[in-house]
C-alpha cells in the first residue's frame, strides 16, 4: 500500500518520516497524475490559504475531490481546515469532505504553539493519551452527526472521523508516538 502526501506546501517531509517508519510507502502528490497511483492521501500543516492558491494552480483541487469519494484523506492542522465543510475565510477553499467547522488559529499565534497530553476515544485508539503539538491549529466546531469525535483536548474535538475521512488539529509527525497514523491505516483497510 502506497500513500500519497500532498507535497505542495507546508510540512510534508515529517509525515513520509512517520510513515517509513511504519514501513508504508508514500509518494509526494504534486500532480492529478500522482493519485492514480496512492491508496489513501495526507494533507499536511502549512498555510491553507496558500495551499488553496496551489491546489488551484496545480489543478488539484477537483482531483482531490473526486478521489475523495473513493479513498481516504487524513488532513492534519491546515490540511483539516481544507478538508473541512467551512472555515469562514473566502481565501480558502473548503474541499467539504467533512461535515465540521474549522476556524483557523483558534489556538492563538504561532508564538502560542504548545504541547500537552490530549484525550483519545479509547474504544478508538488503544492508548487513551496521545502528546500533542498545535501550532496555529484550528478549533472544530458545528461537527456533524455523521462524524465521530475522536480526541478531544480539555472541552474542544481535536480529532474527528468520518466514514472516510480524518482530521487533526494537532501534528501527529510532530513526535515519536505513531498511533493516530497506525489508526489511519487502520482506517484504509476497513
Ligand atoms: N494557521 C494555519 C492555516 O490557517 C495552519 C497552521 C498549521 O498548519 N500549523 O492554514
Amino acid at each position: 500500500m502506497k500513500i500519497g502526501i500532498l507535497a505542495i506546501q507546508g510540512d510534508f517531509e515529517l509525515h513520509r518520516k512517520a510513515l517509513t517508519s511504519l514501513s508504508v510507502d508514500s509518494l509526494f502528490v504534486r500532480s492529478s497524475k500522482d493519485l492514480d497511483n496512492i491508496r489513501a492521501l495526507i494533507l499536511p500543516g502549512g498555510e491553507s490559504t496558500t495551499m488553496s492558491l496551489l491546489m488551484n494552480k496545480f489543478d488539484l483541487f477537483n482531483s482531490i475531490k473526486k478521489f475523495s469519494n473513493n479513498f481516504n484523506l487524513f488532513g492534519t492542522c491546515a490540511g483539516a481546515i481544507l478538508m473541512s465543510a467551512d472555515s469562514g475565510d473566502r481565501r480558502v477553499k473548503n474541499l467539504g469532505v467533512i461535515d465540521v467547522f474549522s476556524k483557523r488559529n483558534s489556538w492563538g499565534a504561532q508564538i502560542d504553539s504548545f504541547s500537552d497530553f490530549i484525550n483519545l476515544n479509547k474504544d478508538e485508539i488503544l492508548s487513551d493519551k496521545f502528546y500533542a503539538t498545535f501550532i496555529r491549529g484550528p478549533r472544530f466546531s458545528k461537527v456533524s452527526k455523521d462524524c465521530k469525535i475522536i480526541g478531544h483536548y480539555k472541552n474542544d474535538p481535536v480529532l474527528i472521523r468520518n466514514d472516510k475521512h480524518l482530521i487533526s488539529s494537532f501534528h501527529p509527525e510532530i513526535g515519536k508516538d505513531l498511533s493516530v497514523y497506525k489508526y489511519f491505516i487502520n482506517m484504509i483497510n476497513e
